[in-house]
């Protein structure tokens, strides 16, 4: 297909570039020497967050910028913002899996506090229905609410967006964590690791 050139703004600056690449390689094209906010590039990573409004859209989205193609007259920021998240825990501290609910309320108690808003979901650019997350952890749903959120890249973007504080990233990410940690591993991961232990298989670690 034949490539066009197109006129973009990202970070304020114009940029024109072929329309065959991503945010990330037009600043690159243009000579920019952008390094904060790259990652992986393909969509893995969440660092390349950035606020994307189209020429011909009312609206302003938030993407990953390696996984968006620059269209003509579309505007890009990047964004760059630090992440804390004051929900620490310890798995350790859960002394067996009933206590589990309750202590998933002890660490995110503004979870119960879910206005329904669609804030994290209209946030998240890979598309994850995250009030649903927050919704089924809530109800100590954790093997449910950690199958939906199985594509999540940790961009943060849903916790920037969450007005009740919730940090529902780290809500999924708890799920995710907190089945494995109280249930038995893959029956295959099991006996490979103990042919491992017993020596069937030599590793190299150079
Ligand atoms: S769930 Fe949140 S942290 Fe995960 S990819 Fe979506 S917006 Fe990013
Ligand atoms: S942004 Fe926060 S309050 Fe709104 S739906 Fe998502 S988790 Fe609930």
């Amino acid at each position: 297909m034949e490539q066009q050139q197109v006129n973009v703004t990202i970070n304020g600056k114009k940029i024109q570039a072929p329309n065959a690449l991503t945010v990330i390689q037009a600043v690159w094209h243009a000579g920019g020497t952008q390094v904060e906010g790259v990652g992986c590039l393909e969509g893995v990573c969440g660092s390349c967050r950035v606020m994307v409004k189209r020429a011909n859209s009312p609206t302003v989205e938030t993407q990953l910028g390696c996984q968006t193609l620059i269209e003509d007259g579309m505007q890009v920021i990047f964004l760059g913002f630090p992440s804390p998240t004051h929900h620490r825990y310890q798995l350790s501290d859960i002394q067996n899996s009933w206590e589990s609910y309750a202590y998933f309320h002890h660490i995110f108690p503004e979870a119960k506090h879910c206005r329904m808003c669609h804030g994290c979901n209209v946030s998240c650019p890979k598309g994850i229905d995250v009030e649903q997350v927050v919704y089924l952890a809530t109800k100590g749903r954790f093997r449910q609410a950690g199958k939906l959120f199985v594509e999540c890249v940790m961009c943060n973007l849903c916790m920037t967006a969450c007005p009740e504080n919730i940090a529902p990233n780290h809500v999924g990410l708890f799920c995710r964590r907190v089945i494995p940690y109280f249930y038995l591993r893959p029956s295959n991961l099991i006996s490979r690791l103990e042919e491992i232990r017993q020596g069937k298989h030599t590793i190299n670690l150079d």
